[in-house]
């Protein structure tokens, strides 16, 4: 468990008194707590008007039914969640996931997680997060689109551009927000294109939205070197996942000069020394919607391992892209002794705790989910700009204002941590930087 100060364990102790069973919202929280202490002291009025207890309770919970009938005719009934967590900055914005773990902890973690995000890249959004507990793994298009349609059905009345504006997540891509919009215009006979992000790219999508969140974190990393007097020229790297967070990451790792040796799926692992074919990647994940085994047996290269734990995989960059949790400290321990110099959080929450304490107190650059994986909602956001002003930007202007999005959020991280007495610390400098922006425009907004 992060360590928090003294002063934080009244809150803390009520943040799980009142979110019973809710352990990855806790973890969540405990994480920023165990770095506002010094912000406090400089600034005991945030502390007066409670601004700790009231961005750990989310303005709106909304939870329903959805149900539909699958391909043989059986009724399915599935939960639905959204978190509107807080909006004092913006709409709220945030993803939506399709998994069978999903719950309403994670989904709150996720939002509380994405409060502090968007306020990181300076774009005026809220945070948000929302999805079902509906396992798309397996099913048919038709049955994808009865899902998206029903789902839609109860959601849309909390949408709209200036309210609340979600995009994908796991389980969630093109596809199933192509089905999501087109329910949402027909029952509300708008075309709303600023209501969802992550579009087609010809019904109101934005180019580089799709890569946006991988390159992002790409950029990152190599932000992260550059302040060290390093760069991503000819590091191994590893990366879990291989969804659209983890795909686009690999790509721009090698655009920059790394090489990607491994990436997985839930299934397991392929380690391939010659470098991820992206080209064969991309054609199983995205094409086929394949299972990474089919990589190795492609590709002579390659081998495959089934569970185990990619991060036994040795590698100088190690970018975990698939789900929360998924690096625990033991596997912290061995990416260290294998020489790791650079982690960055492509996926929400995928270190632990005890991994996250490994990286920082071993010398190894860290950058938390919330600096790390911004790239994608700041793209969204250009989206809506784009929605906003019924404009196409190229490819190139996009792709550069998000690497001076990420360049500014790294900036600020690390700028912030040396001001607080923690330098080279992302995770302070993260959580600093987003209570501070989100904390004081609650106090211009009064109680609200
Ligand atoms: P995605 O396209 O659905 O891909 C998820 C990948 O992670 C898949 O390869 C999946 O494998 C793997 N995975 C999921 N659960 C796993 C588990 N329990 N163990 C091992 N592997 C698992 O999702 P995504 O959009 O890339 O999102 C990945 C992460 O990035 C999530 O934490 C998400 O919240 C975060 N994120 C996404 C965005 C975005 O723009 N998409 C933005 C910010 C953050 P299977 O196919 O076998 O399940």
């Amino acid at each position: 468990m992060v360590k928090i100060d003294e002063k934080m364990e009244n809150v803390w102790t009520t943040v799980v008194g009142r979110n019973p069973g809710e352990p990855e919202f806790h973890q969540a929280v405990r994480e920023v707590l165990g770095s506002i202490g010094p912000v406090l002291t400089k600034h005991p009025d945030l502390a007066e008007h409670k601004m700790l207890e009231r961005i750990c309770e989310p303005e709106r919970q909304i939870i329903f039914r959805v149900p539909w009938i699958d391909d043989s005719g059986t009724v399915q009934i599935n939960r639905g969640f959204r978190v509107e967590f807080n909006s004092v900055l913006g709409p709220y914005k945030g993803g939506l996931r399709f998994h069978p773990s999903v719950n309403l902890g994670i989904v709150k973690f996720l939002g509380f997680e994405q409060t502090f995000k968007n306020a990181l890249t300076m774009m005026p959004i809220g945070g948000g997060k929302g999805g079902a507990d509906f396992d798309p793994k397996g099913r048919s298009d038709t049955e994808i689109m009865r899902f998206c349609q029903s789902f839609m059905t109860e959601l849309y009345r909390h949408l709209g551009e200036y309210t609340d504006v979600p995009a994908g997540d796991i389980g969630v891509g093109s596809r199933e927000i192509g089905y999501l919009f087109g329910q949402y215009k027909r029952i509300t006979n708008r075309y709303e294109s600023g209501v969802l992000t992550g579009k087609g790219l010809n019904w109101g999508g934005a180019l580089v939205r799709t890569e946006a969140t991988g390159y992002g974190a790409a950029f990152f990393a190599q932000e992260m070197l550059r302040v060290r007097g390093d760069s991503l020229d000819g590091k191994t790297c590893v990366v879990s996942g291989s969804g659209n967070v983890a795909i686009f990451a690999v790509e721009k790792f090698h655009q920059l000069g790394g090489t990607t040796v491994a990436c997985s799926d839930s299934e397991g692992y392929v380690v391939d020394e010659a470098g991820i074919d992206l080209d064969l990647l991309k054609e199983i994940k995205l094409d086929e919607r394949g299972r990474i085994c089919e990589y190795a047996e492609r590709r002579p290269s390659a081998k495959f391992v089934a569970g185990g734990s990619i991060w036994d995989v040795p590698c100088e960059v190690a970018a975990p892209c698939a789900t929360q949790n998924e690096l625990n400290g033991r596997d912290a321990g061995v990416l260290v002794r294998n020489g790791v110099v650079a982690v960055v959080e492509g996926a929400n929450m995928p270190a632990t705790p005890e991994a996250v304490e490994t990286f920082i107190s071993n010398g190894v650059a860290f950058a938390p989910g919330k600096a790390a994986n911004a790239g994608g909602v700041a793209t969204s956001a250009l989206e809506m700009q784009q929605n906003a002003s019924r404009d196409s930007w190229t490819f190139e202007y996009t792709e550069q204002r998000l690497a001076k999005i990420m360049a500014g959020i790294h900036e600020a991280c690390y700028d912030t941590a040396d001001e607080y007495g923690s330098p080279g610390n992302y995770v302070v400098g993260a959580n600093i930087v987003g209570f501070l922006r989100v904390s004081q425009a609650m106090t211009a907004l009064g109680l609200i």
